[in-house]
């Protein structure tokens, strides 16, 4: 008795004028009944279409809504399945966590070249291999150290479904996920591999194909385009394909015979989707995979995500790397005070010392990078006395100055300082606003290094890929003295000649406004660090700040991540936030900003009757509703609603129940936001 539903109707899916997809109810006649299956292409009469359409089976039923006429299923298209029920399981899970409907996952999940009828034959593009090609000096070393050994055993026993692999840089984590592919492949199972987008374009991506060969592996990430994506997903239907490497969409690629998912720089925002919805985290998603396919899930990281570390502790599934690969050495960092600096009339960006050694190491023949922390959106308040920041007391993160109102904000909880402001800790009112307009710095660098050559990395200019590349390469070969960028040149750049890295405010890492800003903080100046000194040559790291008390600068100056993570898990505990809670994000928006305000007040104050009705209000606390960081975007007025849920999946289920009976008028939009990545 497996198949409990007659198969009366089956519901398909198609693509109506770029709508977006929908799915309809057509019956199946009784010569396709014994071999129609979920995942076929079928053709169907649509509308005036006399040639009929093509669509895909998603399920069966033996009844109709009433009212509604059901006409035949004309052919089966093609016999073999494009997806099976476990993937759309998988979607279903997806649209139901991150609270959107099932059309718009399958939007996101399956290429769009699904809904064309004719797919042109596939031809090879020819940059791809390009792209591929930044450093090809170094062959991928087959042989692990006694430490990487160990681990590696070690991982292949243990039985908890996620571990971490938790290695500093340059500790050669990339060895150790080699070996259990292979392990993987031998037993006839596939593997997803994921890294953030920017590691895809470095050298990971050539060990893998170098190591397993272009033909058993298949890359796909957003650049891609959707015919190449289509071939992929037949390939993988076809079990063509034993590595699937990719960013984070990839996790929905239809790969069979899973058996493990590898995720690089797991502590990566990037896994995060903020825009379009689905909302999904790659890491989420792939768990929930693990779960269905039951396959492994490797985590991997030189300095993990705290809810990753956290989970890994208490299910005995942590396994470390302590020693840098080849025994290099870990850079040295030292931290230098620019309110020193500053007292003795330096107002450049650069502090002597940095400027110093940067020279030294120029003339040595050797690289430099200057890393400005800029993120999208910062801005913070610092006193220029004694370096203290400005903080919400309740909420850990800082305020935000608001000119016209002359008041700091928390836009978690809408805490509020205004009138005549000291610093809090030693009475002076010499404040500073920081925020943006670092862009001075490569300006000044061109200034004060004017001998050398200088090139600024930015990822504002992703759109450019190739552009960024270029400059890569031209880093790499020795091209550029000294190269400035945000946070993504602190990521996978492997360059032996680079001796010295400049942070040039590391204040700003760690003053988001965000629970996440010390993690964040931490990671990227411990990750830029390590682009110091990968070669014979010894690295040196200087961090510029104006706070040189704050603890977890020196935690992140002694690249002592369990130290950091002894301050932060007390912190996180004390103010509930993840892992002691999920956050749910919702935003109301509005071209009317009374009426955006006056919405999100009521959907707090019913969600709140509605926790106290079933005796929640303790374990989901609701934040809020407070103006957005950035209030205004595109004509409409924001307003958030944090929740904290203590309570896991059953008060995820409760929140949703609640949301679902929201009904809300035609001016009001609302966004609904799992564990989101940032609260702008
Ligand atoms: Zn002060
Ligand atoms: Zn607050």
């Amino acid at each position: 008795m497996t198949d409990v539903v007659e198969k009366k109707y089956a519901q398909v899916l198609v693509d109506i004028n770029k709508l977006g997809t929908k799915t309809f109810s057509y019956l199946i006649p009784d010569e396709l009944k014994e071999e129609i299956k979920v995942g076929q292409s079928v053709l169907v009469p649509f509308g005036r279409r006399k040639d009929g359409l093509k669509a895909y089976v998603v399920g069966f039923s033996n009844y109709l809504e009433e009212g509604i006429k059901a006409k035949y299923i004309t052919e089966i298209i093609e016999a073999n399945p494009l997806f099976s029920l476990e993937y759309l399981k998988l979607l279903d899970w997806v649209a139901n966590y991150y609270y959107c409907d099932i059309q718009t996952v399958l939007n996101t999940a399956l290429p769009q070249k699904f809904f064309e009828k004719n797919v042109k034959k596939y031809r090879k593009p020819k940059k791809e291999n390009e792209i591929y090609k930044i450093d090809k000096e170094e062959k991928s070393e087959n042989n692990l150290s006694d430490e990487q050994r160990k681990v590696y055993e070690e991982i292949k026993k243990v039985n908890a479904k996620t571990s971490l692999l938790y290695g500093i840089t340059g500790s050669g984590k990339t060895e150790i996920y080699f070996k259990l592919i292979e392990d993987t492949i031998k037993k006839n199972k596939n593997v997803i591999f994921l890294a953030p987008e920017i590691a895809l374009v470095s050298q990971l991506t050539i060990r893998t194909l170098e190591r397993f060969g272009a033909d058993s592996v298949a890359i796909w990430h957003s650049s891609i385009t959707e015919a190449e994506k289509y071939e992929t997903w037949k390939k993988l239907r076809n079990n063509e394909i034993k590595i699937l490497f990719g960013a984070r969409s990839a996790i929905f690629a239809p790969i069979r015979d899973l058996g493990l998912i590898i995720i690089d720089e797991e502590h990566e925002s990037s896994y995060k989707q903020t825009m379009p919805s689905p909302r999904y985290n790659a890491k989420e998603v792939a768990k929930k995979l693990c779960e269905l396919y039951d396959a492994k899930l490797i985590l991997g990281s030189a300095t993990p995500s705290i809810e990753s570390y956290y989970e890994a502790i208490n299910t005995n599934s942590l396994f470390e790397l302590k020693t840098r690969y080849n025994c290099a050495k870990l850079p040295k960092v030292s931290v230098v005070d620019m309110k020193v600096e500053r007292a003795e009339r330096n107002y450049t960006p650069f502090s002597r010392t940095l400027i110093n050694q940067t020279k030294e190491a120029v003339e040595k023949g050797h690289q430099v990078i200057f890393l400005i922390n800029r993120r999208g959106f910062s801005s913070y308040t610092q006193c220029m006395e004694c370096g203290e920041v400005l903080m919400c007391e309740k909420c850990a993160i800082p305020l935000i100055f608001h000119s016209q109102t002359n008041s700091y904000k928390c836009h978690y909880c809408n805490f509020e300082l205004t009138g005549e402001i000291k610093c809090p800790k030693c009475n002076s009112e010499a404040l500073e606003n920081f925020g943006m307009g670092s862009q001075k710095v490569e300006i000044m660098a061109k200034e004060i290094f004017s001998d050398y050559r200088i090139e600024r990395l930015d990822s504002d200019s992703l759109s450019k890929k190739n552009e960024h590349i270029e400059i890569l390469k031209r880093f790499q070969n020795g091209e550029i003295d000294i190269l400035i960028g945000t946070q993504m040149i602190a990521k996978g750049l492997d360059n032996k000649n680079v001796t010295l890295v400049g942070v040039i405010n590391a204040d700003l890492s760690f003053n988001l406004p965000d629970y996440r800003s010390s993690e964040r903080g931490f990671s990227i100046l411990t990750q830029v660090a390590g682009r110091s000194g990968r070669g014979d040559d010894e690295g040196k790291v200087i961090f510029q700040t104006y706070n040189s008390s704050n603890v977890f600068l020196k935690d992140a100056q002694k690249q002592d991540y369990e130290g950091f993570y002894e301050n932060e898990i007390h912190l996180r505990e004390l103010l509930d936030y993840p892992p002691f809670s999920n956050m749910i994000r919702i935003v109301l928006s509005s071209k009317n900003e009374f009426r955006a305000e006056k919405s999100a007040a009521e959907i707090e104050l019913h969600l709140s009757d509605y926790l106290k009705k079933l005796s929640l209000d303790e374990a989901i606390l609701v934040l809020g509703p407070v103006e957005c960081v950035l209030k205004k975007i595109r004509e409409e007025y924001r307003y958030n609603i944090i929740i904290k849920n203590k309570l896991s999946e059953k008060g995820h289920r409760a929140i949703l129940r609640f949301l679902k009976t929201i009904h809300l008028p035609d001016d009001i939009k609302m966004v609904v936001d799992i564990n989101p990545s940032d609260i702008l």
